[in-house]
């Protein structure tokens, strides 16, 4: 077989994520690669770690991105903080919970589950309890913004509450950072992990992460070795420069162009600013409310714990949702994402992340799922869903 040059079509990314790059990103990653240690290179990997203290309002020293995606940073959380024997406590209220129980397991760890249902946010209550019943418990771990139904937890109230229980916090902000208020100095996170692909806007593949020191000071007390040599902080943090980044040794070959990338996502954020940032994804969200309301479709999640980046939409009764998906891709060249796990067949996940968190999206998405649903003969109030969020739109 002759493998041909793979061209993608272009396609609108509103799923649960990778959203759409942004052209200037794009361009970024196709600048000339250069060596890993080159001091120009260094001196751009001072200014991702700035720029990434800027994205999760902090002044965490430890704040850099993982060379691969948003499980690395996941993995690196929990393989440094926890060691055999040590009990975490972790809330599940959607899929990703699920992954953090498996990393406590793997590191020989016992997780405590918090569980609520899926759509609602974690309950502080129920973890309140746990934390008073496990007073032994090292750390609380915690999704901010689930992906998997739309929900958002108050990630404020959590830390605090390990704190207040002696623990250490670990919270997943793939889905939020950039797209909804995410400060960990004023939250008092310890260990937090996010990926580019969602409302960075930037490609899949790296992972920021951030750590305190008193996330840092546990890891330095540790009895046993981290068990994973790419993800040991102590390792890598030789070759990302813990001291300002003055010496720096070889570890692993980083990811150079994606690095650029990074870069140039984390310059266009702070060009917007972080709030405008956040209030444009707000925005976009009260339009396709307002789209998908006047259609006659409903959310899945209350309205005061819904994200507005990740809009979970309940499928109406007879609907095949994914031979509705499937015609979007192929005559709109649009992609929303199916529900994943006990959500399969109920929601569509219809993503505003990032550069995709635009009026032309927006009124592109309800414009083809308004045609699509009418064709198939599907109950809603056709045309209503663009005049409406045009309104919304001023
Ligand atoms: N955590 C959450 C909340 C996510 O949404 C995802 C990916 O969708 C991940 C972790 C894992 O990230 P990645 O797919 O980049 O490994």
């Amino acid at each position: 077989m002759t493998a041909q040059s793979f061209h993608p079509p272009e396609r609108t990314l509103m799923g649960p994520g990778p959203s759409d790059v942004h052209p200037r990103i794009l361009e970024a990653l196709s600048r000339p690669t250069i060596g890993h240690l080159d001091p120009v290179f260094v001196d751009m990997m001072e200014e991702v770690k700035g720029l990434l203290q800027y994205a999760f309002q902090t002044e965490n020293k430890l704040t850099f991105p993982v060379s691969a995606p948003g499980s690395a940073g996941m993995e690196m959380c929990f393989v440094n903080l926890v060691e055999p024997g040590d009990k975490v406590i972790v809330c599940q209220n959607g899929v990703f919970g699920g992954r953090m129980q498996e990393n406590v397991e793997r590191c020989g760890g016992t997780a405590v589950m918090v569980q609520d249902e899926w759509g609602d946010p974690v309950d502080p209550a129920k973890v309140e309890e746990a934390l008073k019943a496990n007073p032994d418990a090292k750390a609380l771990a915690f999704v901010h913004a689930e992906t998997s139904t739309g929900a958002q937890s108050d990630a404020a109230g959590l830390c605090r509450l390990a704190r207040d229980h002696g623990c250490l916090s670990i919270v997943d902000s793939v889905t939020s950072l950039g797209g909804t208020p995410v400060k960990i100095d004023e939250w008092g996170a310890d260990a937090v992990y996010s990926g580019t692909q969602k409302c960075l806007s930037c490609i899949p593949g790296i992972s920021p992460v951030t750590f305190s020191e008193r996330a840092t000071k546990a890891i330095e007390a540790r009895e046993t070795r981290v068990q994973s040599w790419f993800l040991d902080l102590n390792l890598v943090m030789g070759y990302w420069g813990g001291d300002g980044g003055k010496k720096r040794a070889y570890h692993h070959t980083a990811p150079i162009n994606p690095l650029y990338a990074l870069h140039e996502a984390l310059v266009i954020l702070q060009e917007e600013g972080l709030e405008a940032a956040w209030k444009r994804h707000e925005h976009m969200h009260g339009a396709l409310k307002a789209g998908i309301e006047a259609m006659g479709l409903s959310f899945f999640v209350d309205e005061v714990y819904r994200l507005p980046q990740l809009n979970s939409v309940t499928i109406p009764a007879g609907v095949d949702e994914a031979a509705v998906r499937a015609r979007l891709l192929e005559q709109y060249n649009l992609e929303i994402g199916a529900g994943l796990g006990p959500m399969a067949g109920k929601i569509w996940r219809i993503g505003l992340m990032g550069h995709s968190a635009s009026a032309t999206n927006v009124l592109n998405c309800l414009g083809a799922l308004d045609a699509v649903l009418t064709d198939m003969g599907a109950d809603i109030h056709s045309g209503k869903a663009v005049p409406a969020a045009m309104a919304e739109l001023g």
